[in-house]
């Protein structure tokens, strides 16, 4: 299932960021076996009542005069509506309604996006109530009062917000179309592989205009089937800042990570996987989905009988906690093993979605442990019981062990090969919950 994206805009010094960490608590845990994934805190998993959802800050540098702040302002906004579900948009009850903040709402407004508006720094609500009404003038309906440094009004906020779930999810959720994220750096071959793939004897479908994204998405059909590319790409454009490029490069795939079942990571061959390449990786690797790994630009590189093994070998040690993603060599360029990416597409998408019998998985499970001891400490030794298959999208499974202590991380890897061996779940990652069973 695909999770809600929030942004939160703004105007700089408002308390973005504040707010930002106050919801994400320290639920932004860096995953321990994603190497690479450093959190620069852009986004975070945040749980409300029922609701899991993604917050991504899109504010990053401060600008210094006045017409840049309007400038990244409305960027910040345009990702925002790009990339978000709903758009948390935060103003500032002590400098009160400026005019940035008008030009900003009016954006906001046009995009037909759901805007929940929050006035935060309202420390006492007796005292600055009064001040909040003027925010009406905005346009976007109630304004929220909050604080965000003293967590007041923070539950009203967040049901304004999830209120507007469903609006664009729900409609993804029945789309049955299988969702591509082609993700990767700058200038690696995304547009150039969705372009080809366009151009080869395949029909664009006109969009149904449901969802918002739907502009931005490409529809490709072959064979009889449908299938949405994500594209990551987003517009170019001169002279901008290096670190909000950068920043709007991990919101940008974070969101379409979100809504895909599978994302094809692009890499350039030419210049081998780089630490970037590991930092995206991640993204996709956190969230569950099915994985690709395409080495791009195949053609451009000079190559003997060892390239590809030598490439392969690289890009596995950089990518070791993804072994499941399956490995391609491609060329946009000239169009070579293209036809091999949709296939495996169409596999991955299978393989994510696959369910085992439990009488059969117990069969392997218990084949496993028989073969190979479960651990022992201080004399008690692991014993597991019983599995079964709770979920996919990724697969997730239950073991029912005696005692989760002594269920070492080897020993789940173990059953997981064992499975693989099985069932192969190619280009999956697999999830297992050890639950104790007395
Ligand atoms: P950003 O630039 O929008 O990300 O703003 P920051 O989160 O960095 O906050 C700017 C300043 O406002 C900091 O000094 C914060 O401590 C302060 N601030 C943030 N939230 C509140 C609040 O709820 N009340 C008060 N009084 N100050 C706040
Ligand atoms: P994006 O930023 O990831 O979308 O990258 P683009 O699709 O815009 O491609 C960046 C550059 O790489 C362009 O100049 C393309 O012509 C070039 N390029 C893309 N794919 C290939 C390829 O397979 N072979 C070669 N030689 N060049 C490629």
């Amino acid at each position: 299932m695909s999770r809600p994206v929030v942004a939160i805009v703004g105007r700089p010094n408002v308390g973005k960021s504040t707010l930002f960490n106050t919801l994400a608590g320290d639920r932004i845990s860096i995953v321990q076996d994603t190497p690479g994934v450093t959190r620069d805190r852009i986004y975070a998993d945040v749980t409300w009542l029922n609701y899991n959802f993604t917050i991504v800050d899109t504010g990053g540098i401060e600008p210094e005069s006045n017409d840049i702040i309007l400038k990244s302002m409305r960027e910040q906004a345009e990702i925002a509506i790009e990339t978000a579900d709903v758009i948390l948009f935060v103003t500032d009850v002590r400098q009160g309604l400026v005019d940035a903040d008008g030009k900003v709402a009016d954006m906001l407004r046009r995009s037909k996006k759901p805007i929940v508006l929050v006035v935060n720094k309202v420390d006492s609500f007796e005292k600055f109530m009064p001040d909040v009404y003027e925010f009406y003038n905005l346009g976007l309906g109630d304004p929220q009062p909050i604080s965000a440094a003293s967590q007041l009004g923070l539950g009203d906020m967040l049901d304004e917000v999830v209120k507007h779930f469903g609006e664009n999810a729900l409609k993804e959720e029945e789309d049955e179309r299988p969702r591509i994220a082609i993700i990767g750096k700058p200038n690696v071959g995304k547009s150039s592989i969705i372009n080809k793939l366009l151009g080869e004897d395949r029909v664009i479908v006109s969009n149904i205009a449901g969802t918002t994204r739907d502009a931005i998405d490409t529809t490709i059909k072959r064979n009889g089937t449908e299938y949405v590319f994500i594209d990551t790409a987003g517009l170019r454009r001169k002279n901008k800042i290096k670190e909000e490029i950068e920043r709007y490069s991990i919101i940008r795939t974070v969101s379409a990570v979100e809504r895909c079942n599978v994302a094809v990571l692009v890499i350039d061959a030419t210049e081998g996987i780089t630490d970037q390449d590991t930092k995206i990786a991640g993204i996709a690797h956190e969230r569950g989905k099915g994985m690709i790994i395409a080495v791009n630009k195949w053609d451009a590189i000079e190559k003997n009988d060892k390239t590809m093994k030598k490439f392969t070998e690289d890009v596995r040690e950089k990518l070791s906690y993804m072994p499941y993603a399956e490995l391609l060599f491609i060329s946009a360029e000239t169009g070579q093993r293209l036809p091999k990416l949709f296939e495996t597409i169409d596999m991955v998408i299978e393989n994510h979605s696959l369910r085992v019998a439990t009488g059969v998985l117990n069969e392997i499970m218990a084949e496993a442990v028989a073969l190979n001891q479960p651990p022992s400490d201080k004399g008690k030794r692991l014993r597991l019981y019983y599995i079964t298959q709770v979920s996919v999208k990724p697969p997730t499974f239950v073991i029912f062990v005696n005692d989760k202590e002594l269920m070492h991380f080897s020993y789940t890897r173990y059953i997981e090969n064992k499975i693989r061996e099985a069932f192969g779940f190619k280009g999956t990652p697999l999830k297992f919950i050890i639950r104790e069973r007395k």
